[in-house]
Protein backbone atom coordinates (compact mmCIF):
# COMPACT_ATOMS: atom_id res chain seq x y z
CA UNK A 1 0.00 0.00 0.00
CA UNK A 2 2.83 2.55 0.66
CA UNK A 3 4.68 1.80 -2.32
CA UNK A 4 0.81 2.36 -4.27
CA UNK A 5 0.90 5.65 -2.56
CA UNK A 6 4.21 7.01 -3.23
CA UNK A 7 3.72 6.00 -6.87
CA UNK A 8 -0.08 7.61 -7.36
CA UNK A 9 1.46 10.81 -5.49
CA UNK A 10 4.70 11.30 -7.74
CA UNK A 11 2.51 10.82 -10.39
CA UNK A 12 0.00 13.36 -9.08
CA UNK A 13 3.21 16.12 -8.52
CA UNK A 14 4.81 15.60 -12.47
CA UNK A 15 0.91 15.22 -14.17
CA UNK A 16 1.33 17.16 -17.85
CA UNK A 17 -1.36 20.11 -18.44
CA UNK A 18 -1.42 18.41 -21.85
CA UNK A 19 -2.57 15.25 -23.18
CA UNK A 20 -0.64 15.78 -27.01
CA UNK A 21 2.40 17.62 -25.17
CA UNK A 22 4.40 14.66 -26.85
CA UNK A 23 3.32 15.58 -30.21
CA UNK A 24 6.05 17.32 -31.94
CA UNK A 25 3.62 18.50 -34.04
CA UNK A 26 1.76 20.29 -31.83
CA UNK A 27 1.45 24.04 -32.70
CA UNK A 28 1.66 25.28 -29.55
CA UNK A 29 4.52 23.05 -28.47
CA UNK A 30 6.56 23.79 -31.90
CA UNK A 31 6.59 27.40 -30.90
CA UNK A 32 8.09 27.15 -27.99
CA UNK A 33 10.75 24.93 -28.74
CA UNK A 34 11.69 27.20 -31.53
CA UNK A 35 11.02 30.32 -29.74
CA UNK A 36 12.47 29.50 -26.16
CA UNK A 37 16.06 30.87 -27.08
CA UNK A 38 14.94 34.49 -27.97
CA UNK A 39 12.53 34.80 -25.45
CA UNK A 40 14.84 34.29 -23.00
CA UNK A 41 17.27 37.18 -24.89
CA UNK A 42 14.29 39.32 -25.76
CA UNK A 43 13.35 39.63 -21.87
CA UNK A 44 9.71 37.77 -22.59
CA UNK A 45 10.53 35.85 -19.38
CA UNK A 46 9.71 37.07 -15.90
CA UNK A 47 9.91 36.66 -12.57
CA UNK A 48 7.57 35.75 -9.79
CA UNK A 49 8.13 35.97 -5.83
CA UNK A 50 6.60 33.44 -3.70
CA UNK A 51 7.02 35.22 -0.24
CA UNK A 52 8.13 32.18 2.71
CA UNK A 53 7.33 32.57 6.24
CA UNK A 54 9.68 31.33 9.72
CA UNK A 55 6.82 29.86 11.39
CA UNK A 56 8.29 29.65 14.80
CA UNK A 57 9.38 33.46 14.48
CA UNK A 58 6.14 34.45 12.53
CA UNK A 59 8.34 37.14 10.29
CA UNK A 60 8.91 36.68 6.19
CA UNK A 61 12.20 35.26 5.84
CA UNK A 62 12.28 34.33 1.90
CA UNK A 63 10.75 34.07 -1.51
CA UNK A 64 11.31 31.89 -4.37
CA UNK A 65 12.37 33.07 -7.67
CA UNK A 66 9.73 31.35 -9.76
CA UNK A 67 9.87 31.84 -13.97
CA UNK A 68 6.68 33.04 -16.55
CA UNK A 69 7.05 33.49 -20.29
CA UNK A 70 4.73 36.29 -21.33
CA UNK A 71 4.55 35.02 -25.20
CA UNK A 72 3.41 37.80 -27.43
CA UNK A 73 0.70 35.34 -29.02
CA UNK A 74 0.25 32.51 -26.72
CA UNK A 75 -0.03 34.77 -23.33
CA UNK A 76 1.28 33.94 -20.41
CA UNK A 77 2.76 30.74 -20.20
CA UNK A 78 3.42 28.89 -16.76
CA UNK A 79 6.72 26.65 -16.01
CA UNK A 80 5.86 23.43 -15.98
CA UNK A 81 5.08 23.82 -19.55
CA UNK A 82 8.40 25.23 -21.02
CA UNK A 83 11.01 24.70 -18.71
CA UNK A 84 11.16 21.15 -20.06
CA UNK A 85 12.35 22.42 -23.20
CA UNK A 86 15.35 24.17 -22.02
CA UNK A 87 16.01 21.55 -19.58
CA UNK A 88 16.57 19.21 -22.76
CA UNK A 89 18.51 21.33 -24.67
CA UNK A 90 21.53 24.13 -24.21
CA UNK A 91 19.49 26.64 -23.16
CA UNK A 92 19.09 25.61 -19.36
CA UNK A 93 22.27 27.65 -18.77
CA UNK A 94 21.34 30.53 -20.64
CA UNK A 95 17.59 30.19 -18.26
CA UNK A 96 18.98 29.46 -15.32
CA UNK A 97 22.10 32.24 -15.64
CA UNK A 98 19.22 34.96 -16.35
CA UNK A 99 16.48 34.17 -13.41
CA UNK A 100 19.80 34.00 -11.35
CA UNK A 101 20.53 37.33 -12.86
CA UNK A 102 17.22 38.65 -11.94
CA UNK A 103 16.65 37.28 -8.45
CA UNK A 104 20.17 38.43 -7.47
CA UNK A 105 19.53 41.99 -8.95
CA UNK A 106 15.95 41.68 -7.05
CA UNK A 107 17.09 40.99 -4.34
CA UNK A 108 20.06 43.29 -3.75
CA UNK A 109 17.18 45.97 -4.17
CA UNK A 110 15.06 44.42 -1.31
CA UNK A 111 18.49 44.00 1.08
CA UNK A 112 19.42 47.40 0.68
CA UNK A 113 15.75 48.85 1.48
CA UNK A 114 16.04 46.79 4.94
CA UNK A 115 14.06 43.49 4.20
CA UNK A 116 15.96 40.43 6.09
CA UNK A 117 15.56 38.06 3.69
CA UNK A 118 16.56 35.57 1.05
CA UNK A 119 15.40 34.37 -2.44
CA UNK A 120 15.97 30.63 -3.86
CA UNK A 121 15.82 29.74 -7.40
CA UNK A 122 15.21 26.46 -9.17
CA UNK A 123 17.94 24.92 -10.61
CA UNK A 124 17.35 21.69 -12.90
CA UNK A 125 19.07 18.39 -13.46
CA UNK A 126 21.41 20.10 -15.96
CA UNK A 127 22.58 22.76 -14.32
CA UNK A 128 23.90 20.33 -11.16
CA UNK A 129 26.01 18.66 -14.43
CA UNK A 130 27.42 22.01 -15.38
CA UNK A 131 30.44 22.15 -13.87
CA UNK A 132 31.03 25.38 -14.25
CA UNK A 133 28.17 27.02 -12.83
CA UNK A 134 29.15 27.67 -9.53
CA UNK A 135 31.14 30.00 -10.20
CA UNK A 136 28.93 31.72 -12.33
CA UNK A 137 26.47 31.89 -9.90
CA UNK A 138 29.08 33.34 -7.10
CA UNK A 139 29.93 35.82 -9.14
CA UNK A 140 26.63 36.86 -9.75
CA UNK A 141 26.36 37.05 -5.59
CA UNK A 142 29.68 39.36 -5.58
CA UNK A 143 28.61 42.01 -8.44
CA UNK A 144 24.75 42.85 -6.44
CA UNK A 145 26.89 42.48 -3.44
CA UNK A 146 24.38 39.71 -1.56
CA UNK A 147 24.91 38.97 1.88
CA UNK A 148 26.88 35.49 1.67
CA UNK A 149 24.09 32.69 1.71
CA UNK A 150 21.49 34.61 1.01
CA UNK A 151 20.88 33.03 -2.55
CA UNK A 152 19.48 29.67 -2.15
CA UNK A 153 19.18 27.08 -5.20
CA UNK A 154 16.59 24.44 -4.54
CA UNK A 155 17.39 20.76 -5.78
CA UNK A 156 15.75 17.73 -6.53
CA UNK A 157 16.42 14.15 -5.48
CA UNK A 158 15.87 13.23 -8.77
CA UNK A 159 18.85 15.59 -10.28
CA UNK A 160 21.09 14.17 -7.79
CA UNK A 161 20.91 10.81 -8.96
CA UNK A 162 21.06 11.09 -12.31
CA UNK A 163 24.72 11.05 -12.51
CA UNK A 164 25.66 11.46 -8.49
CA UNK A 165 29.37 11.94 -8.62
CA UNK A 166 29.54 14.90 -11.28
CA UNK A 167 25.92 16.04 -8.93
CA UNK A 168 28.14 15.55 -5.87
CA UNK A 169 31.01 17.68 -7.27
CA UNK A 170 28.61 20.53 -8.32
CA UNK A 171 26.90 20.75 -4.88
CA UNK A 172 30.14 20.71 -3.04
CA UNK A 173 31.47 23.75 -5.30
CA UNK A 174 28.40 25.26 -4.58
CA UNK A 175 28.23 25.03 -0.53
CA UNK A 176 32.32 25.85 -0.95
CA UNK A 177 31.30 29.37 -2.56
CA UNK A 178 28.97 29.68 0.48
CA UNK A 179 25.16 29.02 -1.37
CA UNK A 180 22.72 27.64 0.31
CA UNK A 181 20.84 24.55 -0.79
CA UNK A 182 17.52 22.61 -0.26
CA UNK A 183 16.14 20.13 -2.08
CA UNK A 184 12.38 20.67 -3.22
CA UNK A 185 9.45 18.37 -3.84
CA UNK A 186 11.09 16.60 -1.18
CA UNK A 187 9.61 12.85 -0.83
CA UNK A 188 8.85 12.74 -4.34
CA UNK A 189 11.83 12.05 -6.18
CA UNK A 190 14.04 9.00 -6.06
CA UNK A 191 17.16 9.29 -3.67
CA UNK A 192 18.78 7.39 -0.35
CA UNK A 193 18.98 9.09 2.97
CA UNK A 194 22.97 8.14 2.79
CA UNK A 195 23.24 11.09 0.38
CA UNK A 196 21.26 13.28 2.69
CA UNK A 197 23.45 13.00 5.01
CA UNK A 198 26.73 13.58 2.70
CA UNK A 199 25.25 16.44 1.01
CA UNK A 200 26.41 19.78 2.18
CA UNK A 201 22.21 20.94 2.56
CA UNK A 202 20.61 23.88 4.41
CA UNK A 203 16.98 22.44 4.09
CA UNK A 204 14.29 20.15 2.89
CA UNK A 205 10.88 21.56 1.24
CA UNK A 206 7.94 18.89 1.61
CA UNK A 207 6.19 18.52 -1.32
CA UNK A 208 2.42 19.83 -1.74
CA UNK A 209 1.31 16.38 -2.04
CA UNK A 210 2.10 15.41 1.42
CA UNK A 211 1.13 18.70 2.98
CA UNK A 212 -2.11 19.13 0.57
CA UNK A 213 -3.86 16.16 2.73
CA UNK A 214 -2.34 16.01 5.49
CA UNK A 215 -5.12 16.86 8.12
CA UNK A 216 -7.54 14.10 6.04
CA UNK A 217 -4.83 11.60 5.53
CA UNK A 218 -3.29 10.31 8.89
CA UNK A 219 -0.45 8.66 6.45
CA UNK A 220 0.38 12.24 4.99
CA UNK A 221 0.96 13.62 8.53
CA UNK A 222 2.95 10.61 9.84
CA UNK A 223 5.40 11.08 6.59
CA UNK A 224 4.87 15.34 7.67
CA UNK A 225 5.81 14.48 11.00
CA UNK A 226 8.54 12.13 10.69
CA UNK A 227 10.23 14.26 7.79
CA UNK A 228 10.41 17.48 9.97
CA UNK A 229 11.76 14.90 12.53
CA UNK A 230 14.54 13.16 10.25
CA UNK A 231 15.52 16.44 8.96
CA UNK A 232 15.91 18.14 12.32
CA UNK A 233 18.20 15.25 13.39
CA UNK A 234 20.47 15.95 10.49
CA UNK A 235 20.52 19.39 11.39
CA UNK A 236 18.30 20.47 8.65
CA UNK A 237 15.32 23.11 8.10
CA UNK A 238 11.75 22.06 6.94
CA UNK A 239 9.85 24.20 4.85
CA UNK A 240 6.56 22.98 3.76
CA UNK A 241 5.17 23.24 0.39
CA UNK A 242 1.60 24.51 -0.92
CA UNK A 243 -0.21 25.62 2.44
CA UNK A 244 -3.03 26.60 1.58
CA UNK A 245 -5.35 26.84 4.78
CA UNK A 246 -4.58 28.16 8.23
CA UNK A 247 -5.50 24.37 9.93
CA UNK A 248 -2.71 22.87 8.02
CA UNK A 249 -0.52 26.08 8.68
CA UNK A 250 -1.14 25.63 12.59
CA UNK A 251 -0.29 21.92 12.23
CA UNK A 252 2.66 22.34 10.73
CA UNK A 253 3.33 24.87 13.94
CA UNK A 254 2.78 22.15 16.19
CA UNK A 255 5.25 19.71 14.18
CA UNK A 256 7.68 22.08 14.16
CA UNK A 257 8.11 22.70 10.67
CA UNK A 258 10.16 25.84 9.93
CA UNK A 259 8.83 27.46 7.42
CA UNK A 260 5.51 27.47 5.13
CA UNK A 261 4.99 28.41 1.99
CA UNK A 262 1.73 28.80 -0.03
CA UNK A 263 -1.30 30.53 -0.97
CA UNK A 264 -2.33 30.89 2.41
CA UNK A 265 -0.07 33.22 3.11
CA UNK A 266 0.98 34.36 -0.67
CA UNK A 267 1.07 33.06 -4.29
CA UNK A 268 3.56 34.26 -6.19
CA UNK A 269 3.45 37.65 -7.16
CA UNK A 270 5.43 40.10 -9.12
CA UNK A 271 8.44 41.60 -7.11
CA UNK A 272 6.55 44.75 -6.18
CA UNK A 273 3.60 43.29 -4.48
CA UNK A 274 5.52 40.14 -3.17
CA UNK A 275 7.54 43.24 -1.55
CA UNK A 276 4.54 45.07 -0.36
CA UNK A 277 3.59 41.56 1.16
CA UNK A 278 6.28 41.27 2.68
CA UNK A 279 6.61 44.60 5.10
CA UNK A 280 3.87 43.51 6.91
CA UNK A 281 3.84 40.43 8.72
CA UNK A 282 0.64 38.22 7.53
CA UNK A 283 -2.66 37.90 9.39
CA UNK A 284 -1.96 34.66 11.12
CA UNK A 285 -3.21 33.93 14.68
CA UNK A 286 -1.63 32.21 17.02
CA UNK A 287 -1.63 27.96 16.52
CA UNK A 288 -4.23 27.79 19.73
CA UNK A 289 -7.06 29.94 18.82
CA UNK A 290 -10.07 28.16 17.62
CA UNK A 291 -10.29 28.02 13.88
CA UNK A 292 -12.77 27.52 11.41
CA UNK A 293 -11.69 28.09 7.48
P1 LIG B 1 8.44 24.24 -7.39
O1 LIG B 1 9.85 24.69 -7.38
O2 LIG B 1 8.07 23.11 -6.49
O3 LIG B 1 7.58 25.53 -7.09
C1 LIG B 1 6.39 25.54 -6.36
C2 LIG B 1 5.19 25.54 -7.29
O4 LIG B 1 4.01 25.38 -6.50
C3 LIG B 1 4.98 26.88 -8.04
O5 LIG B 1 4.37 26.59 -9.30
C4 LIG B 1 4.00 27.60 -7.13
O6 LIG B 1 3.23 28.57 -7.80
C5 LIG B 1 3.13 26.45 -6.68
N1 LIG B 1 2.49 26.72 -5.39
C6 LIG B 1 2.98 27.40 -4.34
N2 LIG B 1 2.12 27.42 -3.31
C7 LIG B 1 1.04 26.72 -3.72
C8 LIG B 1 -0.22 26.39 -3.09
O7 LIG B 1 -0.50 26.73 -1.95
N3 LIG B 1 -1.08 25.65 -3.84
C9 LIG B 1 -0.81 25.23 -5.10
N4 LIG B 1 -1.73 24.54 -5.75
N5 LIG B 1 0.37 25.54 -5.72
C10 LIG B 1 1.27 26.27 -5.03
P2 LIG B 1 4.95 27.20 -10.66
O8 LIG B 1 5.40 28.60 -10.47
O9 LIG B 1 3.95 26.91 -11.73
O10 LIG B 1 6.26 26.33 -10.90
C11 LIG B 1 6.17 24.96 -11.16
C12 LIG B 1 7.54 24.33 -11.19
O11 LIG B 1 8.31 24.81 -12.29
C13 LIG B 1 8.39 24.64 -9.97
O12 LIG B 1 8.01 23.82 -8.89
C14 LIG B 1 9.78 24.35 -10.50
O13 LIG B 1 10.03 22.97 -10.45
C15 LIG B 1 9.67 24.79 -11.94
N6 LIG B 1 10.27 26.12 -12.09
C16 LIG B 1 9.73 27.32 -11.84
N7 LIG B 1 10.60 28.31 -12.10
C17 LIG B 1 11.75 27.71 -12.50
C18 LIG B 1 13.04 28.18 -12.91
O14 LIG B 1 13.34 29.39 -12.91
N8 LIG B 1 13.96 27.24 -13.28
C19 LIG B 1 13.68 25.90 -13.25
N9 LIG B 1 14.65 25.03 -13.61
N10 LIG B 1 12.48 25.42 -12.86
C20 LIG B 1 11.53 26.32 -12.50
MG1 LIG C 1 11.17 25.17 -6.02
MG1 LIG D 1 8.68 22.37 -4.85
MG1 LIG E 1 6.44 21.02 -6.36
Amino acid sequence: ADVAMYAAKSNASSVSLYDNSHDAHNPRRLAMITELGAAIRSEQLVLHFQPRFQLQEGRWCSTEALVRWQHPRLGFIPPGEFVQFAETSELIRPLTLWVARQAARQLAEWQHAGLEISTSINLSTRNLLDITLPDALAELVQEFGLRPGSLELEITETALMTDPDRAMQVVARLAELGMRMSIDDFGTGYSSLAYLKRLPLHSLKIDRSFVRDMLQDDQDAIIVRSTIGLAHSLGLQVVAEGVEDLSTLNRLREFGCDEAQGYILSKPQPAERACLIMQTPPDIPPSGALQRD
